[in-house]
């Protein structure tokens, strides 16, 4: 289980809000004993609402196959588990594979986690990420044994400053073609090629315990 999603929240103020406000205006017309009373009922029946609408909610499918709560504005969230339209190429337990929406060229397809998470290393189940990496690779062998190219780049933003739109992971599989002008503007930082940077960063990685 991950933290308690925004949904939940919302619900926990839309509910526990009024009752709060109906008991203060109760507060200031009532004896003691009944004022007691009062609070008491109406709490517990807006507790009551609260768990009825999220076990409603978990089952109309806002928990995916791994237990895990959504995003409930995720449109990824949306396609993975078919409310929302999407030219669905492939699915399987893991994972997800559609034509991007506003494709950069034909062809252009999303892979993405059946799980919401939103960045590359939130991705800690290692058989999930190996189905993840064997779609990428099947969406590519797709693209190839279709005809559609011979030739493609993947790319993947995770976080704001990797300019990520969509805050679930995705990988984009772009066919590329001669003089298509698709660019991605890679280019050397000469300030991170300096010897004793290079240095630095490299024992600081080799020094840490981490990853799959
Ligand atoms: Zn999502």
């Amino acid at each position: 289980m991950g933290e308690i999603s925004k949904e939940s929240k919302r619900r926990f103020i839309v509910i526990m809000g009024p009752a709060i406000l109906v008991n203060l205006l109760f507060m200031l017309t009532l004896s003691n004993d009944v004022r007691r009373w009062v609070v008491t009922v109406t709490y517990i029946l807006a507790m009551i609402v609260f768990v009825i609408w999220s076990i409603m909610s978990i089952n109309k499918g806002e928990r995916n196959k791994e237990g895990l709560m959504e995003d409930s504005g995720c449109v990824f969230c949306d396609i993975v588990h078919k409310r929302a339209d999407s030219y669905m190429i492939t699915q399987n337990e893991y994972t997800t594979t559609f034509l991007d929406s506003g494709p950069i060229a034909e062809g252009h397809m999303l892979v993405v986690p059946n799980k919401h998470v939103i960045t590359m290393d939130q991705l800690d189940d290692r058989k999930a990420a190996d189905e993840l990496m064997q779609s990428i690779i099947g969406a590519a062998q797709l693209l190839v044994k279709a005809g559609v190219c011979s030739d493609y780049s993947i790319l993947q933003d995770s976080g704001e400053h990797a300019e990520q739109d969509i805050k679930h992971v995705h990988f984009h599989i772009i066919p590329r073609h001669a003089n298509d002008h698709v660019q991605f503007n890679l280019q050397t930082n000469s300030d991170a090629q300096k010897e004793e940077i290079m240095r630095n960063i490299y024992n600081k990685l080799k020094t840490t315990n981490g990853g799959l």
